[in-house]
């Protein structure tokens, strides 16, 4: 904390992990001074991006690559634009996206970048202008074999694209430096849906574990951008009912589900027209509450549930809303987004003894799918839409089976906090150990 005052995200995320890997260093004291390594990031990155808008004014931005390990292969993890964004946030999303790219199966090392820039509002050209004046530092930094960014919030194909165009202009090559690139320019089928699909998926094993499936089950969803537009899509596949979305704006509930042609409404809407959800509850006439910064809860969370899947950002969910999923019945949360969940929320979680999928397992399907996107663009091939997505599901039952398969080791059955961050600790770590802690 002394080294790195004012970034509770990355401290946060930190010390979740380091909780788990007390009994491991027990076992093995060899692993210690890999435990102080791994929080060190190998390297961080931090430019101006500046950028003209419409009207010929400069702006000024701030960018960002932390490359955090390399231990079982290039950087990997996406970028994410949105004014938030810090060196606490893209630190704490390096330091999760090492693990969760550890538990895919995949030689993945782990990373994350991003900007202060807000894409909502922009225009195409003005959005342009920024990828390409981003990119024009970035591609010092990344290459096939070293690092390859992807999306995250507020970075989708728009901004892919317009990134992969100017990478190769600089550079004068079409190699694969990006992953969530367009299907007409090496993109991989299946991208777009895999984290939510890779998120249901991993409920579906949970499930599995209690002899139970998706059928009849109520969820509630937060967000409304590639997550959750996809986790909505698949629980709907698997016979559940979706009866929640949201923004930054506040959230909709229609108790009577979103259907599949309701969620090709909030599609176009969301991704076509760059539109908010409340036009989504005027077009069905169900409710929509706004966002109030006020509350010491999201009341989101109190609408009565089987299952959660927070799917919008970090620590969405707190001790307060934690509670009242519990109070209500829910009875699993699969985590979408990165560190949804507060401390104190995933406590109450684990008292109540409710399955629960940290992101860093649930929602690795994305990382997961860029990794076959990497080796599509490798051997020069496309795999079709079911190629991937059973590849897809197969990554996501190995990591089910890994991370409660290690929790069972340790004699901590089912829980899939330390599951996860033992068993995507011990490979990174048995990788360092055996090239020497450089
Ligand atoms: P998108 O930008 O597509 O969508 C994000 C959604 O969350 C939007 O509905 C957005 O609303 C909402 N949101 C963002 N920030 C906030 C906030 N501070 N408060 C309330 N709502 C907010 O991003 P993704 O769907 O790609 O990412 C969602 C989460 O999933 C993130 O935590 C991301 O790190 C994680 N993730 C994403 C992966 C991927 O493959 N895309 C892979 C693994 C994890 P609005 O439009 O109003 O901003």
């Amino acid at each position: 904390v002394a080294r790195d005052p004012n970034q509770p995200e990355f401290h946060q995320a930190v010390m979740e992990v380091l909780e788990s890997l007390g009994p491991v260093v027990e076992k093995d004291p060899k692993y210690l001074p890999v435990v102080e390594a791994i929080c060190e990031p190998e390297r961080v990155l931090h430019f101006r991006v500046p950028w003209y808008d419409d009207k010929g004014m400069l702006h000024v931005q701030r960018g960002f690559r932390v490359e955090m390990s390399s231990a079982i292969g290039p950087y990997k993890g996406g970028l994410r634009f949105h004014p938030t964004v810090n060196l606490s946030i893209l630190k704490f999303l390096a330091f999760e996206q090492v693990f969760k790219n550890s538990l895919t199966t995949l030689p993945m090392g782990g990373g994350k970048g991003g900007s202060d820039f807000d894409p909502k509002g922009k225009s195409d050209a003005e959005v342009m202008r920024f990828c390409q004046s981003f990119m024009m530092e970035l591609q010092r930094h990344i290459g096939q074999f070293t690092d390859v960014p992807a999306g995250d919030i507020g970075v989708g194909g728009r901004e892919i694209g317009y990134m992969f165009g100017m990478y190769k202009k600089i550079k004068n090559e079409f190699t694969g430096i990006l992953t969530g690139k367009g299907l007409d320019y090496g993109g991989s089928l299946i991208r777009s849906e895999a984290t939510g699909y890779g998120c249901v998926y991993f409920v579906r094993e949970m499930l599995k574990v209690k002899n139970d499936d998706f059928k009849g089950k109520t969820c509630v969803v937060s967000g409304s951008g590639n997550v959750a537009q996809f986790t909505i899509e698949k629980i709907t596949e698997l016979g559940g009912k979706c009866v929640t979305a949201s923004d930054s704006s506040g959230f909709v509930h229609d108790p009577e589900g979103i259907s599949p042609e309701k969620l090709a409404y909030l599609m176009e809407l969301k991704n076509v027209k760059r539109g908010r959800i409340q036009e989504y509850a005027e077009k069905y006439g169900c409710t929509f509450t706004p966002y109030d910064a006020g509350l010491d809860h999201n009341p989101l969370w109190l609408i009565k549930c089987d299952i959660a899947f927070p799917s919008a950002t970090q620590n969405e969910i707190n001790e307060k809303d934690a509670q009242t999923l519990v109070k209500n019945g829910c009875m699993a949360v699969g985590e979408g987004a990165n560190m949804p969940t507060t401390p104190a929320g995933v406590e109450i979680f684990q008292n109540a003894k409710i399955m629960y999928a940290p992101g860093k397992a649930s929602n690795a399907g994305g990382v997961a799918c860029s990794g076959l996107e990497m080796s599509q663009n490798s051997l020069r091939v496309y795999w079709t839409r079911s190629e991937v997505d059973a590849k897809l599901d197969d990554i996501m039952i190995a990591i089910h089976k890994n991370v409660y398969e290690t929790s069972k080791i340790y004699g901590r059955d089912g829980d899939y906090v330390f599951g996860a961050n033992v068993a995507g600790f011990l490979k990174v770590a048995n990788a360092m150990l055996q090239q020497g802690i450089l």
